[in-house]
């Protein structure tokens, strides 16, 4: 318990929930897309094809026809496994707990990029979790800190989230996923690639996951259906060698048995109707445009010696501030202007980041984005 934390990000929540807030801190998904009808229409449809099977207990790995159905989508995707490969888990968040539990012994090393998604350190900080964090550039890892870094520190594996990261938005080129591949495998490094983003691609060129380029070989692959369709449903899966499989099914077992079966026969109807290939481009069309207008309103309103990366995808903005201004001492100032945003400390496992925070742009409309970022320029502009 000591080395637990509560997540700032929920604590933010809390206080963004007032209406008057202007709220880029959140990483939820804009909820007026939501497809309701298509997915109480699959509600009602699995309930009357198997209203057995939603309401009664199940097998942990997850339902199989749903599992079929996933490995075909993906497989359109570029990225090919088998059902045997695969687990169903309680959102991909589970999927980092029960990584932890399975496979991280007390003062074990996590390779992170730095900054690095908050909730993956929340989940292996219970396991007693130790970091070797590594800095990115706009293409992702540094590929000779990281080596350096694992030959020092030996970390048991490396978590990365390469595409879209949280909180940063970059993404990782081909080149450097595959420098990043060959020096895990040289080091024997397994990677848990986490991959919630990437199907939110709005510009640029669709990059493999590193499970594609690593052929599965020594990856860990997780993804989840909270950006693609709804994180309320709690759905995410892993994809991984079946022995690893075994491993985590029996850390899944003893946490919550199984994913809800009600659920999982609902998302397959939705899926095999043909609603995701409909929804996905859908969402991806309304976050280009609100990404284009922050990015805009930006443009327009922030000082110019504040840097931020464009994102090609995914649901953040990460801003760095010129030297010495620290971002969480500016955020008193921002809710008092009624916006909000996470400091970018929170996501830096070792400290450090005092200076960058991160803007999340769905969980806001246009008209809404401009008058925040307004607010945002103003109170920059003042502090500089
Ligand atoms: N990984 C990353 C990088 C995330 O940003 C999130 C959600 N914020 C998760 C995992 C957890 O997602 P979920 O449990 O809803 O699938």
């Amino acid at each position: 318990m000591a080395r637990m934390q509560h997540s700032t990000i929920r604590e933010i929540l809390k206080i963004t929930k007032r209406p008057e807030i202007i709220s880029f801190a959140g990483g939820l998904p804009a909820p007026e897309l939501f497809p309701l009808e298509a997915f109480r229409e699959s509600l009602n449809q699995a309930l009357s094809e198997d209203s057995t099977g939603c309401l009664q207990y199940d097998v942990t790995e997850g339902y199989p026809p749903l599992k079929e159905f996933l490995c075909a989508w993906l497989s359109r995707h570029g990225l090919s496994c088998k059902p045997e490969e695969m687990m169903l888990t309680n959102g991909s968040q589970q999927a980092l707990d029960l990584i932890g539990k399975a496979f991280l012994n007390p003062n074990d090393r996590v390779l992170v990029e730095n900054p690095t998604y908050l909730g993956a350190i929340q989940a292996f900080n219970a396991y007693e979790a130790r970091y070797t964090s590594v800095l990115m550039d706009a293409s992702g890892l540094l590929m000779a800190e990281t080596e350096q870094k694992i030959r020092k520190d030996h970390p048991k594996f490396a978590y990365v989230v390469p595409t879209f990261q949280n909180p940063s938005g970059i993404t990782m080129t081909l080149e450097r996923r595959k420098a990043f591949i060959k020096l895990a495998q040289k080091y024997k490094l397994p990677i848990v690639e986490d991959d919630p983003y990437g199907y939110l691609r709005f510009s640029g060129d669709i990059q493999p996951s590193l499970y594609s380029v690593a052929k599965g070989r020594g990856v860990v692959y997780l993804s989840t259906f909270s950006k693609i369709l709804s994180p309320g449903i709690r759905l995410g899966f892993v994809i991984a060698p079946p022995e690893i499989i075994r491993a985590l099914v029996l850390a899944k077992q003893a946490a919550d048995l199984q994913p809800n079966s009600l659920l999982q026969r609902a998302v397959y109807c939705y899926g095999k109707n043909g609603h995701l290939d409909r929804h996905i481009p859908f969402i991806i069309e309304s976050y280009r445009q609100r990404a284009g207008t922050m990015l805009a309103a930006m443009d327009r309103y922030f000082p110019s010696s504040v840097r931020w990366i464009p994102p090609e995808g995914g649901m953040f903005i990460w801003c760095m501030l010129p030297n010495k201004i620290s971002a969480a001492k500016l955020f008193k100032k921002a809710l008092a202007q009624n916006v909000a945003y996470v400091t970018g400390r929170v996501f830096h496992a070792n400290g450090g980041g005092d200076q960058t925070l991160r803007l999340n742009f769905t969980n806001s409309t246009p008209d809404q984005i401009e008058e925040g970022i307004k607010r945002l320029g103003k109170v920059f502009s003042e502090a500089l």
